[in-house]
């Protein structure tokens, strides 16, 4: 066994350790659970399928990668590099490969949500595959349809792929895409929280703290990570009735989380951006059945 197969609890103990140093306890974590990708080194590339079917939401995505990319500008490293390749299949016919992270778009219809993230885990902490959705049906509205909320949720569902979970759901901008900051309405024109803050790369760096002894990181051509995998088949996960679970939700109902056990021992895990009109009647709903 390597010498630091699975030091998790280390990490536990680091992520301890780094809350008493910071000066600050608004840098509470937001990893998702302590979900991530086993991989055997530090920095790893992720393969980002790109089946966008716009021009407009390619260039989100190609910031977003970049943005990611960039830790730098904080002056620190990330553990992660995103690459984009060529996506797996448009549209609905979209879903999450092992090893890669799916992106697409579609008008997936009036069901409340802007954005969804899926990921599969294994093990209960490992993330062997990941999606995530963009709703045109809701992003066509003149409400939703600008440069700053597109990129906004667009950096935020691929990184909840990475094991990254929100800072803050209550609305306000943290100045990070991993908030509920709204940039419609009148905060159509801000910039604010479309990209990701220092202390996403903080967090980052203390998912990936340990390494594993496996990595479930598609590495060589996408044409063999894409041969069929036995969990390939419980997909189509922008079916609301097949999320499983409701298992938590923002107070202000926009942010909730589902949870499914598939056949195979796997789970699925889904972030969903409800919009504003799908959860103001009944913020503490399960929107999927609210309207
Ligand atoms: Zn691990
Ligand atoms: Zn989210």
């Amino acid at each position: 066994m390597p010498k630091n197969f699975h030091q998790h609890s280390l990490a536990i103990l680091l992520t301890g350790f780094a809350l008493v140093a910071l000066p600050s306890i608004s840098y509470a974590t937001h990893s998702w659970s302590s979900y991530h990708w086993a991989r055997t080194a530090n920095p790893f590339t992720l393969k980002i399928g790109d089946n966008l079917t716009s021009a407009d939401w390619k260039s989100k995505l190609a910031q977003a990668s970049l943005d990611w990319n960039n830790p730098q500008i904080f002056q620190t490293t990330s553990p992660l590099t995103t690459t984009i390749v060529t996506g797996s299949a448009p549209g609905k016919l979209c879903s999450m490969k092992t090893g890669t992270v799916q992106v697409c778009n579609s008008t997936y219809g009036n069901n409340g949500w802007l954005g969804l993230a899926s990921i599969n885990i294994t093990a209960g902490i490992h993330i062997t595959k990941g999606s995530a959705k963009m709703n045109d049906t809701y992003f066509n509205m003149p409400k939703y349809n600008n440069t700053n909320e597109r990129l906004h949720v667009m950096c935020q569902e691929i990184a909840h792929a990475f094991g990254l979970d929100h800072q803050s759901t209550n609305g306000s901008s943290q100045n990070t895409c991993m908030d509920y900051f709204s940039n419609t309405g009148v905060n159509a024109g801000s910039t604010l929280s479309t990209k990701p803050n220092a202390h996403d790369f903080e967090q980052l760096n203390i998912i990936y703290t340990h390494l594993d002894s496996t990595t479930a990181v598609a590495t060589s051509a996408l044409t063999a990570s894409f041969a069929k995998q036995p969990d390939d088949t419980a997909e189509e996960t922008d079916d609301p009735n097949k999320w499983g679970q409701l298992r938590s939700q923002s107070s202000n109902g926009r942010s909730s989380t589902y949870e499914r056990f598939n056949k195979d021992g796997s789970q699925t895990l889904i972030h969903v951006y409800w919009t504003d009109e799908a959860v103001q009647n009944c913020p503490r709903c399960d929107h999927r059945y609210d309207h």
